[in-house]
């Protein structure tokens, strides 16, 4: 054994939910040990953050620095593009339309992940350790986890911000209802002729989404979810073959399309585990929810267990992992995390499903949205923050009650 170590958060996983993780709780004033190696290897994913999560960033002093890399999500459209019997009509979501500017900011991975790992090297407060959990072990009073280089760390919380597959979850025993999709998601940037106006537009298809989302200047990123055998084939293709396609996919609305050079696939599966914490491990991020990218979910998501849970452990500072504080953190985080995980795999599947009635549902709920500004704003309130849409609705209905 090398190190000793006695810090009271051990924050283990270093993808965005556990760089997040470690600067806020070493901001709150707790002593962190962050666990894991740094990212490597190119990553052309953007991720769309609403505005909640990045007043998050802006608190964590890392969201100035990314500003210029990152585009305004001001528009957002959902095209139904099947060649289904019924089809929807198209639904336009402005952020006008609830009195802000923009819905939030599209920010490249590889500026979004290097920015936050530098804010975590330079916090005093945190100690990093580049190396894996191997083992780990959870006794009433502290959780212990055995090192790839040999050290040990002891905490009282440790936080699983160890992905989808999350050993430390395992360790907890916490067990999960998974599946994996037949699909899979081609993710590339591309240069377009024509000005996107800050504008994402999510196509519906019979394999899934392909959702186009703005970046600076005339580019924009896209995630095409297709069945990972045409993901593999779309892969394979010449730059030339694959822009047409974009291209024809998107109807040519955003004029010629030139395919940048990163493409990668990202397989669709969900995973939603039984409980969210027990036996001093609290999920965070992939550990805690999976599934589809529809809708810029998952981040804002994995952002609002962190915040959550940061706040329940100052509430219970001398012990931010015993049994109370960690029952809080399930029972708070449950409709959030079970809500947004159902609808997006219902969303999903109703996409997939040739049967009638899933698509007449799908239909009816975009044409009632489509039709109905209120309805429309208070779900944009709702995909902005829970709750935030009912307070909105409950003030408007106190005033219809009021003249
Ligand atoms: C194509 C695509 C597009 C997306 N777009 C959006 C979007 O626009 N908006 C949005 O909000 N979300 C989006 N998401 C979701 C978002 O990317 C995920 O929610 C997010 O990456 C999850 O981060 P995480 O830190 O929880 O997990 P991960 O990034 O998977 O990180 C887990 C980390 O844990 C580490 N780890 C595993 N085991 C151990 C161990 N034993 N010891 C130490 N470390 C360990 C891993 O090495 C890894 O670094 C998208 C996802 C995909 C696939």
């Amino acid at each position: 054994m090398e190190h000793q170590n006695t810090g009271r958060i051990l924050v283990a996983g270093t993808g965005p939910a556990g760089l997040i993780a470690a600067l806020g709780f070493a901001d709150a004033g707790f002593s962190v040990t962050l666990v894991g190696t740094e990212a490597s290897g190119p990553d052309s994913r953007t991720t769309a953050l609403m505005n909640p999560a990045l007043k998050v960033l802006e608190r964590l002093g890392v969201l100035d620095g990314l500003r210029p890399m990152a585009a305004p999500l001001k528009v957002m459209r959902i095209v139904d593009a099947t060649d289904r019997l019924i089809r929807s009509p198209v639904v336009t979501f402005r952020a006008s339309e609830i009195d802000e500017d923009q819905f939030g900011l599209n920010l490249p991975n590889s500026a979004l992940y290097p920015a936050l790992a530098k804010a975590v090297a330079a916090h005093s407060g945190i100690e990093w350790r580049k190396s894996m959990v191997e083992t780990w072990h959870l006794d009433a009073g502290h959780v212990h986890a055995t090192l790839s280089d040999g050290s040990e760390v002891t905490a009282l919380l440790a936080v699983a911000a160890d992905g989808r597959m999350s050993p430390a979850r395992e360790a907890a025993g916490i067990s999960t209802s998974a599946r994996s999709y037949p699909q899979a998601a081609l993710v590339l940037n591309f240069e377009h002729r024509a000005d996107h106006a800050f504008t994402s537009t999510e196509f519906h298809t019979e394999t899934g989404p392909f959702t186009q989302v703005p970046l600076p200047g005339k580019r924009s990123s896209l995630v095409w979810v297709v069945r990972p055998e045409t993901a593999r084939e779309l892969l394979a293709l010449d730059d030339v073959s694959l822009s047409t396609r974009v291209e024809q996919r998107m109807q040519s609305m955003l004029g010629r399309v030139s395919v940048e050079p990163v493409r990668q696939i990202y397989p669709l599966s969900a995973v939603t585990p039984r409980r969210f914490a027990q036996d001093r491990v609290a999920l965070v991020g992939e550990a805690a929810h999976v599934f589809p990218p529809i809708g810029a979910q998952g981040l804002n998501l994995g952002i609002r267990d962190v915040d959550d849970l940061i706040g329940i452990a100052c509430e219970n500072r001398a012990d931010p992992g015993a049994a109370k504080a960690l029952a809080s953190y399930d029972f708070k985080r449950r409709p959030d995390i079970l809500a947004r995980s159902s609808a997006v795999n219902l969303l999903n599947m109703s996409l997939l499903s040739d049967m009638l009635p899933a698509q007449l549902a799908r239909s009816a709920g975009l044409g009632v949205l489509g039709g109905f500004s209120p309805l429309r704003a208070f779900f944009m309130r709702e995909g902005l923050r829970p709750g935030s849409g009912f307070a909105a609705l409950a003030g408007a209905l106190g005033k219809q009650v009021r003249r």
